[in-house]
């Protein structure tokens, strides 16, 4: 018995880092999951876990910016698991530079993961939620949706996210679905580490540097986000929708 109990969740980019905690959770709460992520294989660790923990999950190959690929998964969900409850938009690249640097590949990849991608899973699993009357969205937006120097691409696309949330709560909420997004501050993470590589930084001294300023005095980690997501995704928060939730431990 458990939180989740008769619902089917499909992670996006959870083959790793945030994803792969969240899927982990929803799984822990007796959700079968779907975890989905560019290759199947690279699910292949996070579904062997959870199995081996007594757990349901299968794993897809899905680019959640190809419209085909998307569709094709979600009708794979739905045929595999029965439906379609809870969608997590969790796939994320940082393709970061300063504007007069930036190419238009650094932002066409980077809108097409986070904005396009989440669009299409969106519509993709309206479809089943709509039918259903019952279904839960949470958008993974950022702290750069305020503004970060060298992410103009990345700081557009989860601001637009925040949009494209608030939005959707209104379409699907008719139909008893929410739609929320959480919008993450430092979270230890590959994502992170890449970022701190790239400026030529110390992973661990990065990450003193950035508690120091933050003020719960911690850098985050994947199941500070999980957490917030399963919650947002659970029946105790039903009556809440449209809603971004800064996961940043108190910073500004
Ligand atoms: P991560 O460790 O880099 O994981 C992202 C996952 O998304 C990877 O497994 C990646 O696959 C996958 N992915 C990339 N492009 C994809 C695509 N087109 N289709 C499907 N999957 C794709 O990053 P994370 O830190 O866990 O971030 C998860 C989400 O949180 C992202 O949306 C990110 O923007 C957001 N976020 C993170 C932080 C943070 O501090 N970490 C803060 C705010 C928001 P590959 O392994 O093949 O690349």
């Amino acid at each position: 018995m458990g939180q989740f109990d008769g619902r089917v969740a499909v992670v996006t980019g959870a083959g790793r880092g945030i994803g792969a905690a969240t899927a982990k959770k929803f799984a822990a709460g007796n959700a079968k999951v779907a975890v989905l992520d560019l290759t199947e294989e690279s699910c292949q660790a996070v579904v062997d876990e959870i199995c081996a923990a007594g757990g349901s999950a299968i794993g897809m190959g899905c680019n959640v910016s190809r419209a085909e690929e998307v569709e094709e998964a979600f009708a794979k969900v739905a045929d595999l698991l029965g439906r379609v409850d809870i969608l997590v938009n969790n796939a994320g690249i940082l393709r970061d530079n300063l504007l007069f640097k930036m190419t238009e590949d650094d932002w066409d990849m980077v809108m097409g993961v986070h904005l396009k991608g989440s669009f299409l899973c969106c519509r993709a699993a309206q479809k089943y939620m709509v039918e259903q009357k019952y279904g839960k969205i949470v958008n993974t937006s950022s702290t750069s949706a305020l503004g970060n120097r060298g992410q103009a691409n990345y700081s557009a696309a989860k601001a637009g996210l925040q949009g494209f949330t608030k939005t959707l709560a209104i379409e699907l909420g008719p139909f008893h679905i929410n739609v929320n997004a959480v919008a993450p501050g430092f979270i230890v993470t590959d994502m992170t580490k890449q970022t701190a590589e790239r400026v030529g930084a110390d992973f661990e001294q990065n990450q003193k540097m950035a508690a120091e300023r933050i003020p719960l005095r911690r850098v985050g980690q994947p199941e500070d986000v999980a957490n917030v997501v399963a919650f947002l995704a659970s029946d105790e928060a039903s009556y809440v929708s449209g809603q971004v939730i800064y996961i940043n431990g108190g910073s500004r």
